[in-house]
């Protein structure tokens, strides 16, 4: 079984789903039940998974912003294929707590290669999503402009 890659533009999350799963490149997300979509040009098999979810948790957990995501892709932009770990080592630079893919990939050529794929496709995911940063975007579409920007007045907790 081939799993694709797939976006929720909603939520902001990345996710494999079995090929089989997809209609037309759309799934439904697991998380808010918006439209997901498919991620172009890769596909993984189920070992890959584990590796791939690791990366999600771990970009997550750096609260990478599309501002960041577009920068960090740039640095995975200039990765080489026949010198892998170039990549991911400037990554944990710029963000330390991806020093632990070092671990993960254990140095090894391969693994190297599959995650600097891996991240530069979840990058570039996320910083796609760039333009509609702000606020919650409904899963159905509004029939026009109207919608009242609620202003937020979060102070005196804590
Ligand atoms: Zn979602």
């Amino acid at each position: 079984m081939r799993l694709i890659p797939i976006h929720c533009e909603a939520c902001m999350r990345t996710a494999l789903v079995s090929e089989t799963a997809l209609v037309n490149g759309l799934v439904a997300c697991a998380e808010c039940g918006a439209r997901a979509r498919a991620l172009p040009g890769e596909s993984y098999s189920e070992d890959d998974a584990v590796l791939f979810n690791d990366l999600v948790a771990m970009l997550r957990e750096a609260a990478i912003t599309p501002q960041n995501a577009a920068q960090l892709g740039m640095e995975l932009d200039a990765r080489s294929h026949e010198n892998p770990g170039r990549g991911l080592r400037r990554l944990a630079q710029v963000l330390p707590s991806l020093g632990i893919l070092e671990l993960i990939v254990a140095h090894k050529p391969t693994p190297m290669r599959k995650a600097e794929g891996m991240l530069a496709l979840l990058l570039d995911a996320l910083a796609s999503s760039r333009n509609r940063q702000s606020g919650f975007i409904p899963a159905a579409p509004t029939s026009a402009e109207t919608q009242l920007k609620r202003v937020k007045t979060g102070e005196g907790e804590g």
